[in-house]
């Protein structure tokens, strides 16, 4: 089963990709809503959190909780 849960600094895939035409993004704030920064063009978007969750299509990378 595919985990859905996502934390501070993770790489994400969204279901629709950027315009720029990358899809991958960084998590850069995480609260009520999260903010993702596109990993191609460093353009940021805030999403309300319960949206993300449906948003979002997989993690590709688990950033270090340390
Ligand atoms: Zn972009």
């Amino acid at each position: 089963m595919e985990t859905k849960e996502f934390g501070l600094h993770d790489i994400v895939e969204m279901k629709k990709q950027h315009p720029c035409g990358t899809n991958a993004w960084k998590i850069i704030r995480m609260g009520a809503d999260i903010r993702i920064k596109c990993q191609g063009c460093g353009h940021s978007v805030m999403i309300p959190r319960r949206d993300f969750g449906k948003k979002m299509k997989k993690i590709l990378e688990k950033a270090r909780q340390e």
